[in-house]
């Protein structure tokens, strides 16, 4: 399951306005306790989405960016937990591309954003060869 604190939420949520009618991506930085497969989430580091051909529909970020919230997150003894993008007018499903980049033990949280107002928000995890809403609590 995902724990998440509510400053993080209002943070990608603004992210997401602001960036739209672009999707906007970024990393969830926080703690994994493997006893119970939790994930906390204390931070979002945002990153640029690499594809402008197709912003509107699709994320890519930079393996430089990968390494950047990696380092950030070590500095502070943390890790990171999970990515997180927008859906512009689209529902918060992952999509078949979504899938086909999803890694296991991560969360990916999507938000909706309709007509430029965050809408509804999921987190989402990878079971097997599909995802799976995972359960969510806020902090
Ligand atoms: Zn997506």
């Amino acid at each position: 399951m995902l724990r998440i604190e509510k400053k993080v939420i209002d943070q990608i949520k603004k992210q997401g306005e602001e960036g739209y009618p672009f999707e906007i991506c970024g990393f969830l930085i926080g703690e994994i306790d493997y006893s119970n497969s939790t994930r906390t989430v204390f931070e979002a580091f945002q990153v640029e989405n690499k594809n402008k051909e197709r912003a509107n529909d699709r994320f890519e970020i930079d393996p430089k960016d990968y390494l950047k919230a990696e380092e950030y997150a070590e500095n502070k003894g943390l890790t990171i937990v999970g990515i997180y993008h927008t859906h512009p007018d689209h529902p918060d499903r992952p999509s078949q591309t979504d899938l086909r980049f999803a890694q296991p033990d991560m969360s990916y949280i999507i938000l909706s954003v309709k007509n430029g107002k965050a809408d509804n928000w999921r987190s989402w995890e990878l079971k097997g060869d599909s995802f799976e809403e995972e359960d969510v609590e806020i902090i």
